[in-house]
């Protein structure tokens, strides 16, 4: 190969992952404003993708020609990692909540009580999600009421912030039997909605307690023990991944490395001004 299919290579693949996480989002084509004359269906654009992991030059030169005559720069410019990481959202968090409604998308719906949606401050600079509702998040409707979320609040309190400024939400919004962790498949089925939250909050921050939160929203293999205490980066949000209450309730002497880590989110968002949100 030469350097520069080599390149078209990598470009094609951070494309690729752009267009399945786009379209996660529910983005259903993208947005060329001029001088490009029409959108290119995400769908084209990820088939496209999909159908090309190699022969990189060829499939570009069919993309771009799909995309009526755009230049690649331009055909990309939307998927460059120096864009803005989420589309605007043009929905509301009522508006997601509407759509996932009485959900039965997955088989969590047989034994729930009831749907558990993201929780808290719909403009608020932190956000914190956890894996899925239990048996008291089940009967009440909300994130993070039981014993756990009783020390979750706490932990909020020890950052010198109340619960209500900040936004709690969960991988999985139904309860699985016997509190297990939830599929790989159900949390696939789910995370879409907490997405497409995320990019109408734009919070600046996130918590993601515990590995199902941390594999969700950040796809890494390494274990929350890890990579815990350091920020990571998903799609321009800064992530602090940390151990999850209910783990802190077993295993109390973990609470000292939460602590560390939860510091670091309140010394970032003291020493940085709100961001205005697009
Ligand atoms: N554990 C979670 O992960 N989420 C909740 O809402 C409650 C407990």
């Amino acid at each position: 190969m030469t350097q520069s299919q080599i390149e078209l290579t990598e470009i094609l693949r951070d494309a690729r992952e752009q267009a399945r996480f786009l379209g996660e989002l529910g983005v259903e084509s993208v947005d060329y404003s001029q001088p490009r004359s029409t959108d290119l269906p995400m769908d084209t654009l990820a088939r496209t993708l999909e159908s090309s992991s190699d022969g990189a030059s060829t499939t570009i030169v069919k993309t771009i020609s799909a995309a009526r005559a755009a230049p690649p720069e331009a055909l990309f410019e939307d998927l460059a990692p120096t864009s803005p990481i989420f589309p605007r959202a043009t929905e509301t968090l009522e508006d997601i909540w509407h759509n996932i409604g009485d959900c039965t998308r997955c088989g969590l719906c047989e034994g729930r009580t009831q749907v558990v949606n993201t929780h808290g401050n719909h403009t608020a600079r932190l956000m914190f999600v956890g894996e899925a509702p239990g048996a008291d998040e089940d009967a009440q409707g909300k994130p993070f009421v039981g014993r756990a979320g009783q020390l979750l609040t706490k932990m909020i309190e020890a950052m010198g912030m109340k619960r209500e400024e900040v936004i709690i939400g969960n991988v999985n919004r139904c309860r699985p039997p016997g509190n297990r962790q939830p599929t790989l498949e159900e949390a696939a089925i789910c995370r879409p909605f907490l997405f497409r939250e995320i990019a109408v909050i734009q919070p600046e921050v996130i918590v993601v307690m515990g590995n199902t939160a941390l594999r969700n929203l950040l796809e890494v293999r390494e274990g929350i023990t890890r990579i815990r205490g350091q920020f990571q980066n998903f799609r321009g949000i800064k992530v602090m991944p940390t151990f999850h209450p209910a783990y802190l309730l077993r295993d109390p002497s973990k609470k000292k490395e939460t602590w560390e880590d939860l510091k670091m989110v309140r010394d970032y968002l003291q020493s940085n001004p709100p961001k205005a949100k697009s």
